[in-house]
């Protein structure tokens, strides 16, 4: 498993998010994003043939085969998107010193918090919740997400790739008590 990054301490930071947008409107990512949103319309084009609204015949074939193609196409967009918008990261260098920014992780901030429907719960200003995916064991993980840095500079990028970081025993501890 790939190593975690450590855990950056964003007041002591300054985001920089007119770098940010120049990262994340890279032509490259863009394009595959736009190749995302063609599968989707695919995907739609598809569920139309299988509930028989163009095509009365022959219709459950065509709608799984196009259905199935469109859902491959934008999935496969969607992770070259965010190859090109990783690897552009991984060579992001900080504006004034130039050297290539670090990989770090932070934890989420309160408007960020409030965008998640799914139940979570604060303690020090960390928020956890169930894991989404199966890389990480649950019962709980600290929401996170990966953040750029030059430790020089005090500076930062916030590209949003959210993150579930692995709970240490204190915060399980903290949770049965708490949560
Ligand atoms: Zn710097």
């Amino acid at each position: 498993m790939e190593e975690e990054p450590p855990i950056l301490d964003r007041n002591a930071y300054e985001r920089l998010t007119a770098l940010e947008r120049r990262v994340l409107r890279s032509p490259a990512a863009i394009a595959w994003m736009i190749g995302a949103y063609v599968g989707l319309a695919v995907v739609v084009m598809g569920a139309l043939f299988l509930f028989g609204v163009i095509s009365p015949e022959d219709v459950q074939l065509k709608g799984i085969l196009v259905t199935t193609a469109g859902a491959l196409f934008s999935a496969a967009c969607v992770v070259m998107a965010q190859l090109v918008l990783r690897r552009r990261l991984a060579r992001l260098n900080c504006p004034n010193c130039r050297t290539t920014l670090a990989r770090r992780v932070a934890d989420l901030d309160e408007v960020e918090r409030a965008r998640s429907l799914s139940k979570q719960v604060v303690i020090a200003g960390r928020c956890y919740r169930a894991p989404t995916s199966e890389a990480v064991e649950g019962p709980w993980v600290r929401v996170m997400k990966e953040v750029w840095v030059c430790e020089q500079c005090r500076i930062f990028v916030d590209p949003l790739i959210p993150l579930e970081r692995q709970c240490t025993a204190e915060e399980l501890a903290r949770l049965r008590r708490e949560a």
